[in-house]
């Protein structure tokens, strides 16, 4: 069912009011009077009306002043002028400012009648107009928004692709260690394709833990629970780990910490970060060359900072080096073992505190990948979308 329409007659005169209500009430609409401008937008502004008969000639504020401010309230509203012989001059102009008609005095009860039904549908095709145009806008949003889950669900499909691909390899290689054992052909290799077929294993122990890590990061729901941690420690700790490494290799590997820089994080991720940069340093550099990861504090953000003389990366790989299992030429190269995984991890672990992760690098002469990170964990809410961080009052301070 309709609803009924609701009409406000504004007018200092009393017959003019009560024969709009007496006029219009028979067809089933609402009427409402005021006797003044002010009083007429006082109900304005405390009820819904479809349409307002506004007199221009008012002692107090004029209709034509009345008029925009009846704009300001509801901008869709119906206002027909009633004007007398003497200001249809007037009344003209308070149509170039938005009234919808005017009907002059006297008028009859069909003539108010007409202008009146006239402006409701008026009201009813631009209300319908309206609803229409949002309808069109939301279901643009629509589309726009299926394209781009279509988007997300072809790159989920391709990384599905990628991942049973990069499994494969090295579980192929372990049966074909196997098989070799089981039908007798190993001979004298057998100690060796053991060896192999477990060397293999680690490596897919490894990459199912790093992307076990990487969907864990990207799961933007979980809470991070962060409390202030020692990033110079963490540092020290997993430079600890990864020295006899590096100095297996014959690097020079060194630490460098100003300050003693904390900040509101999972210590979890300010170690793998840590973890990852270092021993990409220590993988991509020769004997004989230098890895220096740096730490200092610049306003409220940490920076820290991995250094190294190796292979460096070409300058067209560089955008590439944070996609998910991508690896350089130089990288496969070295037949050191990787994933592909680490820096896109190192990228996640950064964009959940509202860090920057940067890249300088010349091939030939090695890399530098600096990252920053802003100390309070609030600031890294923006980039959560939707995950949240935070702070442990406990372990705060
Ligand atoms: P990986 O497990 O292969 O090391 P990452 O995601 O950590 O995977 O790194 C991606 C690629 O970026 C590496 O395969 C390598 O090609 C390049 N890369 C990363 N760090 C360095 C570095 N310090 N020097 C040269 N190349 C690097």
């Amino acid at each position: 069912m309709e609803e009924e329409a609701s009409i406000l007659v504004i007018d200092d005169e009393r017959g003019i009011r009560e024969g709009c209500r007496r006029g219009l009430t028979p067809l089933g609409y609402r009427v409402e009077v005021a006797d003044t401008a002010a009083k007429g937008l006082r109900k304005l502004r405390e009820d819904s009306f479809d349409l307002v008969l506004l007199d221009l000639m008012m002692p107090g504020m004029s209709g034509m002043e009345a008029l925009g401010r009846i704009q300001e309230i509801d901008a869709d509203i119906v206002v027909v002028i009633i004007t007398g012989y003497a200001t249809v001059e007037a009344a003209v102009k308070t149509i170039k400012k938005g009234a919808y008609d005017f009907i002059s005095k006297p008028f009859t009860a069909d003539d108010l009648i007409l202008v009146v039904n006239q402006g409701l549908e008026h009201r009813r095709l631009s209300l319908e107009t309206k609803r229409l145009q949002t309808i069109e806008e939301e279901a643009k949003e629509l589309a726009r928004a299926k394209v781009e889950l279509e988007k997300l669900d072809a790159m989920k499909s391709r990384f599905m692709l990628t991942v049973a691909h990069e499994l494969r390899a090295p579980i192929a290689a372990i049966q074909g260690y196997l098989g070799l054992i089981l039908d007798g052909y190993a001979d004298d290799d057998e100690q060796e394709m053991i060896e192999n077929a477990h060397r293999r294993c680690g490596e897919l122990l490894d990459m199912i833990h790093d992307l076990l890590l990487l969907a864990h990061m990207k799961e933007k729901t979980t809470e991070v629970k962060t409390r202030a941690v020692s990033v110079a420690q963490v540092l020290e700790e997993t430079a600890g780990l990864l020295r006899t490494q590096a100095e297996q290799k014959g690097l020079t590997f060194e630490v460098e910490v100003a300050g003693q820089p904390e900040m509101l994080a999972d210590e979890e991720h300010l170690r793998q970060l840590w973890t990852n940069l270092i021993s990409n340093g220590i993988k991509y550099t020769p004997r004989g060359g230098r890895v220096v990861a740096s730490l200092h504090q610049r306003d409220s953000q940490i920076v820290g900072s991995v250094s190294d003389t190796g292979v460096g990366i070409a300058a067209d790989d560089i955008p590439r080096i944070f996609d998910e299992f991508y690896r350089t030429a130089k990288a496969k190269e070295m037949e050191e073992h990787g994933t592909g995984l680490g820096l896109p991890i190192v990228r996640e672990i950064v964009e959940t505190y509202g860090g920057t992760i940067d890249v300088e690098s010349e091939p030939g002469q090695g890399s530098t990948f600096t990252f920053t990170l802003p100390q309070s964990a609030e600031s890294g809410k923006e980039t959560l979308q939707g995950g949240k961080v935070v702070g442990n009052s406990e372990g705060a301070g």
